[in-house]
């Protein structure tokens, strides 16, 4: 049995013709399945019995499951279960602009940033296309509001599980499905060379963030194991070619480590590093974790840093901070639920 939500609109479509259907039928379908939201497949009304048989047969529709939730002003952090058990969280946060949420990609993650919640629970498997789907679906039902922007930023690296995110996407921005728009949609990466390459390829409009968190390689590395595989002298290539091929215009993630990256000479060589390029960077006050050392930059010190990127003419904001009371960091609520991985 295969769950459906790992479907785009062209597998179904695909399925009904060798199943010598009308290939409409994935159409009424999705329809039903991200327009109605029904639940099971005996409520997709229009559709006739043998169809529906059929369905039954060879699909489930089945979902994640909700555990608990933890609200803050502005808000809402979700711990799900997965159906072998595993559990991962996604956030939900109102803005000004709309309501976006943070979905989690992977059940743990490899990648190893020292400063990361989740990257000390390693990576046990990839999710599903139809688990990240999934966490949309719930969501917008909890709330009974439609979700407009995503961003690929919570539990794992998007990059690592890059077949799975890219299906995700497809699945969610299908007019006919969930709808949302690609330039509503942000995938972040910790800098994998060879996935920002494929990326490039698929000539979307979706867009990308980096997190870079340090000026040199020096200092990345010492913070972001994977910095030794994916050198910045590359990395920065790579993402001045994405910016070229797709003009789009990318985000750099930079987290304000106490006594780390958050000098005054990383932010000139910061600067000269971003120089004339189509980007934005946004400062991320360190949500400080118990079981980890690293400590938040003073705010004065996080304006500073910000002044001297304002003056060297780069695209700066600070951002602005949510749940630190509801455990938003990265894998806190999953670690702090002691729930190994
Ligand atoms: N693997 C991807 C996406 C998940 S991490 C990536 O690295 O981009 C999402 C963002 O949260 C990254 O920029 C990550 O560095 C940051 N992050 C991780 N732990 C954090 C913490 N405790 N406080 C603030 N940001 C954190």
């Amino acid at each position: 049995m295969k769950n459906i939500y790992n479907y785009t609109l062209e597998e179904l479509e695909t399925y009904f013709i060798e199943q010598k259907e009308k290939k409409f039928r994935a159409t009424q379908i999705y329809e039903f399945l991200y327009k109605k939201r029904v639940k099971s497949f005996a409520e997709m009304t229009n559709i006739g019995k043998n169809t529906i048989d059929n369905l039954k047969n060879n699909f489930t529709l089945n979902r994640i499951k909700f555990l608990l939730k933890q609200e803050d002003k502005g808000v809402k952090k979700y711990l799900f279960e997965l159906s072998d058990k595993q559990r991962i969280e996604t956030v939900l946060m109102y803005h000004n602009y709309g309501i976006s949420i943070c979905v989690s990609s992977q059940v743990g993650c490899n990648m190893g940033c020292k400063f990361c919640e989740s990257g000390r629970l390693k990576k046990i498997r990839n999710l599903e296309a139809s688990e990240i789907v999934e966490q949309i679906l719930y969501i917008e039902e909890d709330i009974k509001k439609r979700i407009s922007h995503v961003v690929v930023m919570g539990i794992g690296e998007p990059f690592d599980n890059y077949d799975n995110v890219m299906k995700f996407v497809k699945i969610i921005n299908c007019p006919k499905g969930i709808d949302i728009g690609s330039r509503h949609i942000t995938i972040s990466t910790c800098g994998i060379i060879k996935g920002i390459e494929k990326f490039i390829l698929e000539k979307g409009q979706v867009n990308l963030a980096i997190s870079l968190h340090a000026p040199n390689d020096t200092i990345r590395k010492t913070i972001m194991p994977i910095a030794k595989a994916n050198p910045l002298d590359k990395l920065m290539l790579t993402i001045k070619k994405y910016i070229k091929t797709t003009n789009r215009r990318v985000t750099f993630e930079y987290i304000m480590l106490d006594n780390i990256n958050d000098s005054k000479e990383c932010a000139l060589e910061l600067s000269k590093l971003l120089k004339n390029m189509n980007c934005y960077v946004n400062l991320i006050p360190y949500n400080e974790t118990e079981n980890i050392g690293y400590k938040r930059t003073k705010n004065s010190q996080i304006m500073q840093f910000y002044d001297i990127l304002k003056k060297n003419n780069i695209n700066v904001t600070i951002r602005k901070e949510f749940g630190s009371k509801v455990d938003a960091a990265c894998g806190q609520l999953r670690a702090n639920q002691n729930i190994g991985g």
